[in-house]
């Protein structure tokens, strides 16, 4: 098992950077998950480390030894990608073959039981003597997983391997992926994706990225409940967090938030944040909100769209900010266009963020 650290890791295309500056300190057998926006440099990040591109400043470490102007090769790392990349003249044997056969990375014999070994764990010894044309889509995307496997590395790196798939065999292969950095004994994997599902359940830890910056890294269920700033907290969840422009008042025990309408919740427990009062913002996730009456409302506005979905009802509410907010009501809501509803939300679900997009922690929070 392999850590991988990356202390100030900068890349430009010429004139033009596009990371600025990436400390991350991944853990031996961590599995990783970046996330982030289209562009966001995800695609480069990994292939900085795989080798496939030069570092333009910083270190970068894999099992403690600095592998800035090592080959691809030298760093021990295989790397799968979405578009599955195999050879269709040869069969998934030879596929998966190839490449050792070519590095003359270890006697036939030897090759040869790595090749079963990996077909083994993927489930893919019935189609060894196949060519690719013959297999799914979620076969051929094992195959080249399966190719990775052989060549015994000590960090997997994945780039959206599952975006070609459809949904049911993302879902699949999206199991299998976890089932084998279990078989793998936990070898380190640093997987790429803009699917929030794969990042939730794959991850240890998601790193979130954004313009090139590195927003928050944190265990999954730990972003959702507790991000760093608005940015995280829109990336994380679907629908995103409802965010509303608000005042934050420091009133004794609590702060209190007024949002644009005049309504104001109190939250307590937010006593000892260094937060001044000001404008900032009030976050509530489409989750957290529930119908009640006028006497309990945190929000009352009319109702603009309801989308149904089965086991929940989307319903957007126009509460006279810039946008419509959204609840996440259970069940199927019978609710009108132009209906006026009353939603509610417990304190502590309930976030604030600061005028410049910082999470407002409260003390019990922070020592969380
Ligand atoms: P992501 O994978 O998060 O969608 P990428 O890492 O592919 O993003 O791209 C990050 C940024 O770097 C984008 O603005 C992209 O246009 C730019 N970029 C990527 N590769 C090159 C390249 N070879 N030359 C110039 N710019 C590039
Ligand atoms: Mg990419």
């Amino acid at each position: 098992m392999a850590g991988v650290k990356l202390t100030k890791v900068k890349k430009r295309y010429g004139a033009v950077e596009v990371l600025h500056g990436i400390d991350l300190d991944i853990r031996p057998g961590e599995f990783v998950v970046f996330v982030g926006p289209s562009g966001c440099g995800k695609s480069t990040l990994l292939r900085v480390i795989a080798g496939l591109e030069d570092i333009s400043a910083g270190t970068l470490e894999i099992d403690g030894r600095v592998v800035n102007e090592a080959t691809p090769k030298e760093r021990g790392i295989a790397m799968v990608f979405q578009s599955y990349a195999l050879y269709p003249h040869m069969t998934v044997y030879d596929n998966m073959a190839f490449g050792l056969t070519l590095e003359k990375n270890g006697s036939k014999a030897e090759i040869d039981k790595r090749v079963r070994e990996a077909a083994k764990i993927l489930q893919i010894e019935p189609y060894l003597d196949r060519l690719p044309k013959a297999l799914s889509g979620g076969q051929r995307q094992r195959v080249a997983i399966g190719r990775a496997i052989t060549r015994n590395p000590k960090v997997f790196l994945f780039d959206e391997p599952l975006s070609n798939l459809d949904a049911a065999l993302r879902v699949q292969t999206r199991i299998e992926i976890a089932r084998l950095h279990e078989k793998m004994h936990g070898t380190t994997m640093i997987y790429v994706t803009h699917d929030q599902v794969e990042a939730m359940t794959l991850a240890d830890r998601i790193v979130v990225l954004n313009k090139g910056h590195v927003e928050q890294v944190g265990a999954p269920l730990k972003l959702y409940a507790d991000p760093d700033n608005l940015f995280v907290a829109q990336f994380i969840g679907s629908p995103a967090m409802n965010i509303l422009p608000a005042t934050l008042e420091p009133t004794g025990d609590a702060i209190r938030a007024r949002i644009g309408s005049g309504q104001s919740v109190a939250l307590p427990g937010l006593a000892g944040s260094s937060l001044q009062g000001g404008k900032g913002h009030l976050g509530v996730r489409p989750e957290d909100l529930a119908l009640t009456d006028e006497a309990n409302a945190l929000l009352s506005g009319t109702v603009t769209l309801v989308e149904p979905l089965g086991e929940v009802t989307l319903v957007y509410v126009d509460v006279g900010a810039a946008e419509p907010i959204v609840a996440k009501l259970p069940g199927a809501v019978h609710l009108d266009r132009g209906a006026a509803i009353r939603l509610k939300a417990e304190a502590d679900k309930i976030r604030l963020f600061g005028e410049d997009g910082r999470a407002v922690r409260t003390a019990r929070r922070l020592a969380a």
